[in-house]
Parts: C-alpha cells; sequence; structure tokens
C-alpha cells in the first residue's frame, strides 16, 4: 500500500525548507519533506547569501523585506539567527544605471525600505580606502547584508520536524505521479507517495521531474563561480555587502576579515548539464575577480585565496521565480527558479506558499510569479541588471 501526505515537498533547499516549514507552523495538514542529499545540498549550500531589498519589481522587494522580518523573528521562533548579518548593504552605480536605481529607490521608498543614496562623504564609513573611478552613486539599504544560508536552512528543517513534519533525506525522487490533469504524488526508489499537493522545490533539477510527468519547466542550469579571500591585516576594510555594477563583481564579509567575491552583471552565462558540471572555479575566473577587487578595495592588495567552487542557478526565461500553481494541472506547485537570486527570496516566498497552497489564494503581485506566466506571455521585464544575482 502506498502512504499518503497532504502535501509532499520535493528538495531541502531553501525555497523547499521555507515552504515546509510554514506549511506546518500553519498546521492541520501532514507534510513531507524529501531531500535527495541534505538540506542546502544544492546552490542554496553554495549561494554568496547577500540580502538586498533593490529591485525594480514591488513584489520582489516586498518579499525580500519580509525575508528580512522573518530573520529578525528566527531566535525566537527557530532558537537560531540563521547567520544574518544586517552588515548594511551597498550598491555601486555608473552613470548610465543612476535613472533605474533612482526609480527602483523611489518604489522601494514607498513599500517601506530604509534605502537612500549615499552622499559622497559617507561612502568611506561603510566603504573605507574605496577608490572611487567610475562610480556615480552608491545605493545604500541600512538593513542588507547577508546570511548563513546552510544554518538557515538547516533551522528551517529541524524546526518543520519539530512541529511534526516529516523529513527524510537521501531519499531522490525519481519521478511525480499524474493522473490526467493531476499531480498525485511522488515515486521514490523504494515507494510510491500519494499527495493531495505536490511542491517542486527541486531547484535546477525541478525541469527534469516536471519534464517526466509532461509539464514545460523552462529553466537553464547555468554554472556561477565563487571565492573566497583573506585579506591582509592593518588596513580598513568593507563593513557591508557590497554588489558592484562597476567592475561587475560582488562581495560580502565572511568572519573576520574574509571575504565572498564573484562576478556580478554582466557576464559570460555559462549553461551546464546539472548532472555533470565541473565543480570547482576557473584560473582565469578567481584571476579575474582578484584584479578587479584589488583594483577597487586596495586595502585588498595582496588578499590570499581561501577557496573557491561552481554551483548552480536554476535560470528562467526572465530571471524572475516560477512560485506557485498553474492553471494547466491540479495538485502541483513550482517553487524554483531562483535565477541567481532566490536565496534572499526564499524565506518569504515559502510563507507566500505555503499560505496560497493552504487558502487557495494569494495575492495578485505573488500570483504574477506562477508559471502561468510563460502560457500567457506575461514575463517581466528587466529594468537593467539590478535583479540578477
Ligand atoms: C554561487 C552562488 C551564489 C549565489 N549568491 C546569491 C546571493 O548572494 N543572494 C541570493 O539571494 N541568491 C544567491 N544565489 C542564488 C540562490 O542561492 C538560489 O536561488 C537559491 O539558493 C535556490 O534555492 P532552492 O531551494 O530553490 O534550490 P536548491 O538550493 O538548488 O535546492 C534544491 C534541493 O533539491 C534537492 N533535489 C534535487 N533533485 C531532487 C530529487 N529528485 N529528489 C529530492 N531532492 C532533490 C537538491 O539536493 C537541493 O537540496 C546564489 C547561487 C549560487 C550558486
Amino acid at each position: 500500500m502506498s502512504e499518503r501526505f497532504d502535501i509532499v515537498v520535493v528538495g531541502a533547499g531553501i525555497t523547499g525548507a521555507a515552504t515546509a516549514y510554514h506549511l506546518m507552523k500553519r498546521g492541520g495538514r501532514t507534510v513531507l519533506l524529501l531531500e535527495r542529499e541534505a538540506p542546502a545540498a544544492g546552490g542554496t549550500g553554495k549561494s554568496a547569501a547577500i540580502i538586498r531589498q533593490h529591485y525594480s519589481t514591488p513584489v520582489l522587494s516586498r518579499l525580500t523585506r519580509e525575508t528580512i522580518d522573518l530573520y529578525r523573528e528566527m531566535p525566537a521562533e527557530l532558537g537560531s539567527d540563521g547567520g544574518y548579518v544586517a552588515s548594511g548593504w551597498c550598491f555601486l552605480l555608473p552613470a548610465d544605471l543612476r535613472a533605474g536605481a533612482e526609480a527602483n529607490i523611489a518604489m522601494q521608498r514607498e513599500i517601506g525600505i530604509d534605502t537612500r543614496f549615499l552622499e559622497p562623504g559617507e561612502i568611506s564609513t561603510h566603504l573605507p580606502e574605496i577608490v572611487t573611478d567610475g562610480i556615480d552613486r552608491v545605493a545604500y539599504e541600512v538593513d542588507g547584508g547577508y546570511a548563513d544560508p546552510v544554518t538557515t536552512t538547516e533551522a528551517l528543517v529541524a524546526a518543520f520536524r519539530d512541529l511534526g513534519g516529516t523529513y527524510r533525506q537521501r531519499q531522490p525522487v525519481r519521478s511525480l505521479l499524474r493522473e490526467g490533469d493531476r499531480i498525485t504524488g511522488i515515486e521514490t526508489d523504494d515507494e510510491q507517495v500519494l499527495a493531495g499537493t505536490v511542491v517542486n522545490a527541486a531547484g535546477p533539477w525541478a525541469k527534469t521531474l516536471a519534464e517526466g510527468v509532461g509539464l514545460s519547466l523552462p529553466l537553464r542550469a547555468v554554472r556561477e563561480q565563487d571565492t573566497i579571500w583573506e585579506v591582509r591585516p592593518g588596513r580598513p576594510i568593507p563593513s557591508v555587502s557590497v554588489s558592484n555594477a562597476v567592475d561587475a563583481i560582488y562581495l560580502r564579509p565572511l568572519g573576520e576579515r574574509r571575504f565572498v567575491i564573484g562576478r556580478g552583471f554582466p557576464k559570460d552565462y555559462q549553461d551546464v548539464d546539472p548532472q555533470n558540471y565541473k565543480l570547482t572555479a576557473d584560473e582565469d575566473f578567481i584571476a579575474e575577480v582578484q584584479v578587479r577587487a584589488e583594483a577597487r578595495f586596495p586595502a585588498f592588495a595582496g588578499m590570499a585565496l581561501i577557496g573557491s567552487y561552481a554551483a548552480l542557478y536554476d535560470v528562467t526565461p526572465d530571471w524572475y521565480p516560477f512560485y506557485g500553481p498553474r492553471s494547466e494541472v491540479a495538485g502541483y506547485v513550482d517553487a524554483c527558479g531562483g535565477s541567481g537570486h532566490g536565496f534572499k527570496l526564499g524565506p518569504a516566498a515559502g510563507r507566500a506558499l505555503a499560505d496560497w497552497i493552504l487558502d487557495g489564494e494569494t495575492d495578485k503581485d505573488f500570483a504574477a510569479l506562477s508559471h502561468d506566466r510563460v502560457a500567457a506571455g506575461r514575463l517581466f521585464t528587466q529594468a537593467y541588471g539590478g535583479n540578477r544575482g
């Protein structure tokens, strides 16, 4: 006989873990969370986990603002702070991005986000000794910063279990089950599990699961590299997370004098096979990141490489996630397509997804993130690269 749960969530990255936790927190349903490896084994565990609310679309700014609120509640609610550090976030902008950033900041302030352009004299408070060549403006968010993606995800899974959720790891889902216009459950190597709703939160691997039951899921698996550096002592260093659109790099503190540094938009995006891709960073990538970071921050001169790696972005056609049910099939929910910025969306998106599943409705802005937008020809547009990771 098959097991039965009200809801099965596939994948314990930030999106699946947050969704599963909020489903159990609302109560009244049986929920099974299945993970192929361990919590945060996918892109989540390798995420730079920079948190900023700067988007060009209100729904994404609102979600990240709510994620920050959830982080503030986490110590009391989950017994863990998820490694959230409200270090502040700075966005270094060239002149051609000024108008877009101004519009974004105005929109973000309207929805209650504490953000503004720094006055020239304030920049060195957050970014000491920075070389200002090519920087037209620096946007700043007080509550931006970064978190620990593994700690956050593990805390959500632990809290999900404490609330009575069933968690099974090293349990790859081999396929979804479909009868006509309804997804009815999942299949592992050992069993079939029937479910009223299946949430596909398998990140870059969600596409294979969906397509296995005839559901189109246009996700690219894009290889993203990051590096970790230790800066020599003796000179002041940035205290904030930084998105640097002038040099196309991002960085954030990782403990004392260490930084995670990666390449930001614009850059080449390398499509790979999510089952088989190079996990280590390329030598020329590491060298390029070093040159760009050292030129902007003289205190980084001679920094030592501590580590480097590559992981995956699951990228949708418009770089906005796929969240929610879709009209073509019942019993199925997309929770994937973070497109390089899904970590900061994950905690709040998980709550919104849980509410949508349990209430059968959501607000218009969040509903616009459904995969239904593909068939309806309502893809989002990018004001500029500000939405990309
Ligand atoms: C290097 C890097 C840097 C990033 N930096 C940032 C950043 O600074 N800020 C930000 O907001 N975002 C960032 N991102 C993006 C962000 O990390 C991701 O969008 C987000 O973590 C995706 O989470 P997820 O839970 O949707 O997917 P994943 O983390 O990929 O989780 C999917 C989970 O499903 C499991 N799974 C897959 N297939 C199956 C199956 N068949 N059965 C069971 N389980 C399965 C996997 O093992 C995995 O644990 C970055 C990503 C990378 C790779």
